[in-house]
């Protein structure tokens, strides 16, 4: 808490009189402290992929190029490296949007149903290398159309299903759950997969938050996804859950407003 005491030296009258403002700065304080976080943990993200780079490039033009089976082995560490930074770098920009209320809200009708095929399509191919089986079951029967933005659902449904995806074991379920209700229409993602130990589960919308580098890593995420989704849900006046079993699955409840 600070405080300010004003004395007016220029009134004699008012000599006695004094004015107390009371700022309470621990928001402010709270804030500076995230957004210092973010930048730190965002360098550090960052220059892991670069310095991968960096050295085998070296390594490679140090003369492991003549070596065919080397040079492969290293341009293909170097190419999985730059796919990470390219995914880093434009997650870190999709949250600097978001959190600067850069996001254009543009509100259009929207079909909810056509919006997770759209997402299905892009993701197929993933799911089927795995291969995972993928579900949609529209609770309602009927068209769920209502007013929204489209691009918004389309990457909240797009980072839930990848994670969805990317913590399951191969031969596993992803089910995507749409249903509207009064006032809202909900979107559920849930897997059968590896699931998320309870005590991690109030941190991973957490930016850069994973629940064990080691079980996460060789996923290629970010950490950046969740927390993106939030920010996109809060923004849109809505609400994100989740509920885990360790070892048996994870569902993701995201309830949208219907902008009546
Ligand atoms: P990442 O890029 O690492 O996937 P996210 O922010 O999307 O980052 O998720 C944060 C962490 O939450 C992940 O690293 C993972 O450990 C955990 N997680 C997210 N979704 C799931 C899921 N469906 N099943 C199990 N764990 C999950």
């Amino acid at each position: 808490i600070n405080a300010i005491f004003v004395d007016d030296h220029n009134n004699d009258e008012m000599d006695d009189q004094v004015i107390v403002l009371i700022y309470d700065i621990t928001d402010i304080r709270r804030l500076e402290k995230v957004r210092t976080d973010f930048i730190a943990n965002a360098s550090h993200e960052l220059k892991t992929p670069v310095t991968a780079l960096q050295g085998f490039s070296e390594t490679l033009l140090d003369g492991a190029i003549e070596d065919q089976e080397t040079a492969r082995y290293f341009v293909e560490i170097m190419n999985k490296e730059s796919n990470r930074l390219g995914h880093l770098i434009s997650d870190i920009l999709d949250l600097a949007k978001i959190e600067q209320d850069q996001l254009t809200h543009h509100i259009e009708s929207v079909d909810l149903e056509e919006a997770v095929d759209e997402v299905v399509q892009q993701v197929q191919m993933e799911a089927d290398k795995k291969p995972i089986q993928i579900v949609k079951d529209n609770r309602n029967n009927q068209p769920i159309i209502f007013n929204s933005e489209r691009g918004q659902i389309n990457q909240i449904i797009t980072n839930l299903v990848n994670n969805a995806i990317n913590y399951t074991d191969p031969g596993g379920q992803v089910r995507i759950s749409i249903e509207e209700l009064v006032n809202n229409v909900q979107i559920t993602v849930a897997d059968n997969g590896i699931g998320i130990p309870e005590e991690d589960l109030p941190r991973i919308f957490e930016r850069f938050y994973r629940v064990s580098k080691s079980r996460s890593s060789s996923s290629g995420g970010t950490g950046l996804g969740l927390s993106i989704v939030r920010n996109i849900v809060r923004s849109m006046g809505g609400h994100i859950d989740v509920s885990s079993q360790f070892g048996q699955g994870t569902e993701f409840r995201v309830l949208l407003p219907k902008n009546e």
